[in-house]
C-alpha cells in the first residue's frame, strides 16, 4: 500500500534550522545569532542560554531524552556521546535542563581519539565547541549538536575545524578578486558541495557469514563470479524490491533531518547504487554526507541488507568513490564559476579558472594525499576509478578558449586579432560539457569542477580543505599583482595568459585509464603517487606546510599531526587485514579443502580396490594438495612477517605493510580462490561472490 508523504511539509521537521528559531526565538536572541554567524564573534552566555532552553523545548517535543556534541575526529567517522536532560531536584524528582554552557561547550572523555601525538595523556582531554553556522537536529530521540572538537591547547583533532578555517579564507581572497571586478556589495562567498555518495547493499544473512566483511569491510577472498558487471544490465537498472524500499525510507530520513537527498539509482557494478543530494554549503555538505552515511547503514539494517561504504568490497567489480562537486558562489547566489555574458563577467570568469588551474598544479600532491587511504589504493589508478595522476578535464570548448589565450589567437577566427580579456566576449560554453568518460580525477562540468577521487567512505573535509586552501592561496596571490597595476585590464590580460601558459600541462582531455598517458605525464612532469604510502609524505612537504601555515588553517603541528595519524591508520588497517585473511585462511578455507581433499582420497582409494580408474578424483586431488601446501607455507610466511613490523617508525611500518604484508596476503588469496573454485560447494565455509552480488 503506497501512503502518500507530503515532502515540504516532511522536509527538515527534525531540523533546529533557521526558520524554526526565528519562530521560537526572542528577537533579540536571534539577531545576536545572525550577527555571531556572519561575523564570525563568539555568542554572549546570555544568549546561548535563550537558544539552548529554546532548543531543548523543541527537541523535547520531537522525542530527544538526551543531548550530544556530534563531531567528526580523525577516523573519518563522527563521534557522538549522549547526556540526558535530566536533573535531580532533590526530592526525588527530576526536570529537563539544558543551559547555554551545555550547549556551546563539551568535555567528551575523549582520550582515546587520534591526536597524532598532540596531546599528552596528562592533558588528554578533548573539547567540543558548538559550531553555530550549522544546525542541531534530533536524531534516534537525542539532540545532535553539531561541535568542533580541540585538544586543551585549542589544537583542533578533527575534520571540521581546518575545513571551517579554509572555508574563512577563501572568502576572503575571493572578495578581493570581487572588489577589483567592482562588486562592492558581497560580504561572504561561499564554497558549495555536492557530494555524490556510491555503496553496496548486501543481504544481512550473506554478510554475517564472513568474517572479511565483518572485520574490514571488504572481502579478502573470492574468486570471481561467472558473471561480473560486463553485460552493463545493472547501471541505471530496475531497482530490486528490497533495496526500492530501502530507498524510500532512507529518503524519507534524511529528508526529516534536512539532507537534499534528490538522485538515486543503480551503479555499474552489482549490487551498487548511488545517491547524490541537491548541493549546498561546504560546512553543511560535509555534516549531511556523514549523516548520509551513519544513516544509510542503520537503515539497510532494517530492510534485512548490510550497507558496505569501502571503497572495494569485492574484487575484479567497480570499487565505490564520492564524487565532490565544487564551487564558488557570493552571497547572493551568483556562481563565481559560470561563464558570465559580458566581457567584464568572462574576464572575472577567466581568473577565477586560472586560479583553479594553478593552485591544482602547484598542489597536485597535497590533494593527492587528501584521498590517500588503504581502501582507496584498490581504485585509484586501477583501471576503474580516476588514475593517481592529477589533471584537469576542461573539455573542448573551454581549453579551446585556453589555448585560444596562450597563443593569442582568436578562438572562433585564428585570423583576427587576439583576443582581449575583459574586452572581449567569451564564445559560449555549453554547460553541458561533461566529461562522460569519466577517467578524469578533475573535471570541470559546466559551472563547477569535480573532484572524483575520493574514496566512498572518507569524509569530505580533507579535500575541500586542500581545494579550498589552494584556491585562497592563488587568488590571495592574483589580487597582490591586481591591486597594484596601473592598467588593470593589461595586467589581468597577462596575468591570465602567463598563468595558464605555465601551468597548461596539467589540462588533459584524453583517456586518464591510457598507458600512454601515464607516459606523457610523466614527461609533462605531473607526480604519480601511485599508493597511500607514497602519497601521504605530502603532509611533511615543505611548500604544502608553508602553504597551510601561510593561511592560517594548520599550524605545523596539526597538519604534521595528521600525517602521523594517517600513516598509522594505514597501518592499522592492513595489520586487521592481515590478520583476518590468517583467521579465514587457516580456520576456515585449509580445513575445508582438506577435507573435500580426504574424501577424494578416500574416493580414489575405494575405486582403486573395484579395479575403476579415479583420474578425475586423482587429478583433482593433486591439484587441491598443490594449492592446500602453497596456502599454508605462505601463511606460515606472512605470521612471521606480521612479527617482524618496524616498530619504531611509522613510515617504515606503512612502507612494510605496503611492500610485504600486502604482497603476501595477495599470495593467500590467490591460492584460496584457486582452491574455491576446485572445491565441493557444500564444503565452501562462507558465501561466494556469485552467491552475495547476484543473491
Ligand atoms: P552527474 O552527472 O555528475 O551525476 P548531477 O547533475 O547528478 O551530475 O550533479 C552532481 C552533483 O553536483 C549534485 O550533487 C549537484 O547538486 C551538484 N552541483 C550542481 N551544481 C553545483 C555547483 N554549482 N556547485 C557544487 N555542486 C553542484
Ligand atoms: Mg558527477
Amino acid at each position: 500500500m503506497n501512503t502518500i508523504i507530503d515532502i515540504p511539509e516532511l522536509f527538515g521537521t527534525d531540523v533546529f534550522s533557521e526558520a524554526v528559531m526565528q519562530q521560537r526565538l526572542e528577537p533579540d536572541t536571534f539577531h545576536a545569532w545572525k550577527q555571531c554567524i556572519s561575523t564570525g564573534s563568539s555568542l554572549p552566555l546570555q544568549v546561548a542560554n535563550s537558544i539552548a532552553e529554546a532548543m531543548k523545548v523543541w527537541a523535547i517535543e520531537k522525542g530527544a531524552t538526551h543531548y550530544t556534541h556530534w563531531f567528526q575526529p580523525m577516523t573519518g567517522i563522527t563521534a557522538e556521546k549522549h547526556d540526558s536532560f535530566i536533573s535531580p531536584v532533590g526530592d526525588g524528582r527530576v526536570i529537563m535542563e539544558f543551559s547555554g554552557k551545555e550547549l556551546v561547550r563539551g568535555e567528551p572523555d575523549a582520550s582515546s581519539f587520534p591526536s597524532g601525538g598532540l596531546r599528552a595523556t596528562f592533558e588528554a582531554r578533548g573539547y567540543t565547541a558548538w559550531d553555530p553556522t550549522a544546525h542541531a537536529f534530533v536524531k534516534d530521540n537525542s539532540l545532535y549538536i553539531p561541535t568542533c572538537f580541540f585538544s586543551y591547547t585549542g589544537a583542533a583533532l578533527d575534520e571540521k575545524t581546518p575545513l571551517l578555517r579554509s572555508l574563512d579564507e577563501v572568502s576572503r581572497e575571493a572578495t578581493r578578486i570581487l572588489r577589483l571586478f567592482g562588486d562592492t556589495q558581497t560580504n561572504r562567498i561561499h564554497v558549495s558541495v555536492g557530494a555524490e555518495q556510491e555503496y553496496f547493499l548486501i543481504p544481512k544473512s550473506l554478510y554475517a557469514q564472513r568474517e572479511d566483511l565483518r572485520l574490514t569491510g571488504r572481502t579478502l577472498f573470492g574468486a570471481a563470479a561467472p558473471k561480473g558487471q560486463e553485460l552493463e544490465d545493472h547501471y541505471f537498472g530496475t531497482i530490486r524490491t528490497r533495496v526500492s524500499s530501502f530507498m524510500k525510507d532512507l529518503d524519507e530520513q534524511l529528508w526529516r533531518v534536512g539532507v537534499l537527498s534528490k538522485t538515486k539509482h543503480n551503479e555499474a557494478a552489482p549490487c551498487q547504487h548511488e545517491l547524490a543530494p541537491i548541493f549546498s554549503d561546504a560546512g553543511n555538505a560535509c555534516d549531511s554526507n556523514q549523516v548520509v552515511m551513519a544513516i544509510m547503514k542503520k537503515c539497510a539494517a532494517k530492510h534485512d541488507l548490510v550497507c558496505l561504504l569501502h571503497e572495494k568490497p569485492f574484487a575484479g567489480v567497480n570499487g565505490s568513490g564520492k564524487h565532490n562537486n565544487w564551487s564558488l558562489c557570493t552571497d547572493s547566489g551568483r556562481n563565481l564559476f559560470s561563464p558570465g555574458k559580458t566581457p567584464r563577467q568572462n574576464a572575472q570568469f577567466l581568473v577565477f579558472l586560472a586560479a583553479f588551474i594553478k593552485g591544482v598544479d602547484e598542489y597536485q600532491d597535497f590533494l593527492r594525499c587528501t584521498v590517500a587511504t588503504a581502501g582507496n589504493d584498490h581504485r585509484l589508478g586501477a583501471h576503474e576509478a580516476p588514475p593517481a595522476i592529477i589533471s584537469i578535464f576542461l573539455g573542448d570548448e573551454l581549453t579551446a578558449v585556453v589555448e585560444s589565450i596562450i597563443n593569442g589567437t582568436n578562438y572562433t577566427d585564428p585570423e583576427k586579432s587576439l583576443m582581449r580579456i575583459g574586452v572581449d566576449v567569451l564564445p559560449s560554453i555549453p554547460k553541458d560539457t561533461t566529461d562522460r568518460n569519466r577517467t578524469s580525477p578533475v573535471a570541470f562540468t559546466g559551472n563547477k569542477f569535480e573532484f572524483r577521487m575520493l574514496g566512498s567512505s572518507q569524509s569530505v573535509a580533507g579535500p575541500n580543505v586542500a581545494l579550498n586552501t589552494i584556491m585562497a592561496e592563488e587568488l590571495g596571490q592574483f589580487a597582490d599583482i591586481l591591486e597594484k597595476a596601473d592598467d588593470f585590464d593589461a595586467a589581468l590580460q597577462k596575468l591570465v595568459c602567463d598563468t595558464l601558459k605555465a601551468h597548461q600541462r596539467i589540462i588533459f582531455n584524453g583517456n586518464g585509464y591510457s598507458d600512454a598517458w601515464r607516459e606523457e605525464a610523466a614527461q609533462r612532469g605531473l607526480s604519480n603517487l601511485s599508493s597511500t604510502a607514497e602519497a601521504l609524505s605530502a603532509y611533511v612537504a615543505e611548500k604544502n606546510v608553508a602553504l597551510v601555515t601561510k593561511r592560517g588553517i594548520f599550524s605545523e603541528e596539526e597538519f604534521r599531526a595528521r600525517h602521523e595519524i594517517y600513516m598509522e591508520a594505514y597501518c592499522k588497517v592492513i595489520n586487521i587485514e592481515a590478520r583476518t585473511t590468517l583467521d579465514m585462511a587457516i580456520q576456515q578455507i585449509l580445513p575445508a579443502a582438506v577435507h573435500y581433499s580426504s574424501d577424494l582420497a578416500l574416493a580414489v582409494q575405494r575405486k582403486k580396490e573395484l579395479g575403476i580408474q579415479a583420474k578425475a578424483e586423482a587429478s583433482l586431488l593433486a591439484r587441491l594438495t598443490e594449492h592446500t601446501d602453497s596456502l599454508y607455507a605462505a601463511c606460515e610466511q606472512l605470521r612471521t612477517n606480521l612479527e617482524n613490523v618496524p616498530k619504531e617508525d611509522t613510515q617504515a611500518a606503512m612502507f612494510y605493510f605496503r611492500n610485504t604484508i600486502v604482497t603476501d596476503m595477495t599470495t593467500i588469496r590467490s591460492h584460496a580462490d584457486a582452491l574455491e573454485q576446485l572445491t565441493d560447494k557444500t564444503y565452501w565455509p562462507y558465501p561466494t561472490y556469485s552467491d552475495i552480488l547476484f543473491y
